[in-house]
């Protein structure tokens, strides 16, 4: 993209109204415009951010077995009532009429919708297990939305579900999700640390929450260090191997332990005090088991082979998308600006016109440009140098490709590493070459 004619409005002045890092980075980055309370509009950059975020999401779904699909945002009262949710859930819930009278609402989670979906469309317990996830909007009315897009009202959500036919198949998609969501965030470039957690009002007796370390964390988390080198490779454990999946479940749940001020528990003492780590964390994700609560309720039942009703055991997954942009910067940033992990930048680099108009600046500039193409941002804006070198460090690609007019008489450029300040003076072929890696 050529910065000159892209909508990436930073600003130099911090936001009055931001209370956290995040938030003002967000906005001054140009990623976000807030709209309302908790409700913002995603522009060119930020929008990109997402939906890299989304993309390792479903990449690591698919790879755990999980079928993607999309369901509305609005949804009808009457499904809620049929789990006595409506009424439960309580001022959260944005409660709609439509012009004929009907009560709707905008989701804030899924569990009702796609349990009366499987119930029109699964009778065997062929049909089963299955597993289903969308990356949808959903709708919150936080008491007291803050922070940015960490805390928002209207917020994208992966939500996940799970249907399997005994408790012994349900734990096992249960774990399978548990090692996706590790290997979720370590793609994402970022250190999850699962916990221990309440079901809340979603209600079932197994649940976890995975927090990303970070100061301005909500909760306070003791973790044990061998979480900072935790191998979650691709070869140790299969999500198609039962055992698999316990030997990994076991071995996480030897290192977790914390403690959360939100719910009061503390359970860290099998970590030998030499191993323990303590942080703040941010949530996430989270993931829960509650069994047979909505297909009883909502009467979902396949038919078994011996011809019994079975009520499928459910569980939910769900990861804050939009709040893991915000919880990203939380965890990585410095004085200048933003820091983005490789997988989740934007764009992987910023090419920086330093003498706009000089002519072999200009052809050195176009012919970084066309090497990279879109996973370039090429600053050609008629400003200052300095002002090219702060907005690069505010945006934070992980590469800034400087280019002045000294360098580009011999060809050479200047490649910049954002997160280490490394500088080095290159041709433009090997810089090409670093960047894509
Ligand atoms: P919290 O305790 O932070 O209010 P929650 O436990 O109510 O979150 P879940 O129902 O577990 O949220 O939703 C799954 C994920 O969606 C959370 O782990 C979090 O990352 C994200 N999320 C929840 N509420 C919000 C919100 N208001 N704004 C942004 N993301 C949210
Ligand atoms: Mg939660």
């Amino acid at each position: 993209m050529r910065l000159s004619r892209s909508l990436i409005p930073t600003i130099k002045e911090t936001p009055a109204e931001a209370q956290i890092v995040s938030h003002r980075l967000m906005l001054r980055a140009g990623l976000i415009r807030q709209q309302s309370s908790g409700i913002y509009a995603w522009l060119p950059a930020g929008l990109r951010v997402l939906h890299n975020i989304a993309n390792i999401v479903r990449a690591e779904q698919t790879r755990a077995g999980a079928q993607e699909i999309l369901m509305p945002t609005i949804q009808s009262a009457d499904l809620w009532r049929e789990s006595g949710r409506y009424d439960a859930y309580g001022p959260e819930m944005l409660r709609i009429r439509d012009r004929h009278d009907r009560e709707m609402l905008y989701g804030p989670t899924n569990e009702e919708m796609l349990t009366a979906i499987m119930r029109d469309s699964v009778q065997s317990y062929r049909d089963l297990p299955q597993m289903l996830y969308q990356i949808q909007w959903k709708f919150r009315d936080e008491v007291r939305p803050r922070f940015g897009v960490l805390r928002g009202r209207e917020f994208y959500m992966k939500d996940g579900y799970s249907f399997d036919l005994d408790y012994a198949s349900a734990v096992s998609s249960y774990r399978r999700m548990m090692l996706s969501y590790m290997r979720i965030f370590r793609d994402m470039g970022v250190r999850a640390i699962p916990m221990r957690a309440d079901t809340g009002p979603i209600g079932g007796d197994l649940s976890h929450e995975f927090h990303i370390l970070a100061p301005t964390g909500e909760s306070g988390v003791f973790y044990d260090k061998a979480f900072e080198t935790i191998d979650l490779g691709n070869d140790t454990y299969s999500y198609e191997n039962q055992a698999d999946l316990d030997a990994f479940f076991d071995h996480m749940t030897s290192l977790y332990a914390a403690t959360d001020e939100k719910h009061d528990t503390v359970a860290w003492s099998n970590i030998p005090e030499a191993d323990r780590r303590e942080g703040r964390g941010i949530e996430i994700g989270q993931i829960f088991y509650f069994g047979t609560k909505y297909s009883e309720k909502m009467g979902f039942a396949v038919v078994g082979p011996d011809g019994a009703k079975i009520h499928p055991e459910m569980g939910s997954y769900g990861i804050g998308v939009s709040r893991l942009t915000g919880a990203i910067i939380e965890a990585s940033h410095d004085d200048a600006g933003i820091i983005w992990p490789d997988a989740v930048a934007p764009f992987h680099a910023a090419i920086l016109n330093l003498r706009q108009g000089d002519a072999t600046t200009d052809a050195l500039c176009e012919q970084a440009y066309a090497g990279l193409g879109d996973a370039a941002l090429y600053d050609d804006r008629p400003a200052r140098a300095g002002e090219k070198f702060a907005d690069a460090d505010l945006m934070g690609h992980p590469w800034q490709i400087i280019i002045g007019p000294r360098g580009a008489a011999n060809g050479m450029v200047e490649l910049k590493r954002r997160r280490t300040g490394e500088r080095a003076e290159l041709s433009l072929e090997d810089t090409l070459a670093k960047v894509r890696g």
